[in-house]
């Protein structure tokens, strides 16, 4: 790829020499031109990767959230299995009254045997 826009020669002030803002080297083209075609190509990609990164983070965004929901919904679906045998509900609706879950009781033990 050439700095210069060649496309620009045939017209009136088509073929000026120019120096490229952005990289300083000397380019041909129309006299209102700013910047070399390559300087100008690689701000086309720049912002075309931003741009998907954007749309990236998005994504990101919506994976975690359907992550947080399913683990919600898995969590649910564990208590409501759980709930069909009332030993194993530490809930004060429970009609046995408050026991502790499997996960509580052994914490519990646990913690008798660290502070002995
Ligand atoms: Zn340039």
């Amino acid at each position: 790829m050439s700095r210069n826009w060649l496309e620009d020669f045939d017209h009136d002030n088509g073929c000026y020499e120019n120096a490229c803002v952005s990289c300083r080297a000397t380019f041909f083209g129309h006299k209102r031109r700013v910047t070399c075609k390559i300087c100008s190509a690689l701000a086309t990609a720049t912002a075309k990767i931003e741009a998907l990164e954007a749309k990236l983070a998005e994504s990101e965004g919506l994976i975690n959230e359907i992550n947080d929901a399913r683990a919600a919904n898995w969590h649910l679906q564990r208590r409501r299995e759980n709930d069909q045998f009332e030993w194993f509900s530490s809930t004060a609706d429970s009609v046995f009254g408050p026991f502790p879950t499997a996960l509580e009781a052994f914490a519990a033990v646990r913690q008798e045997n660290t502070d002995a």
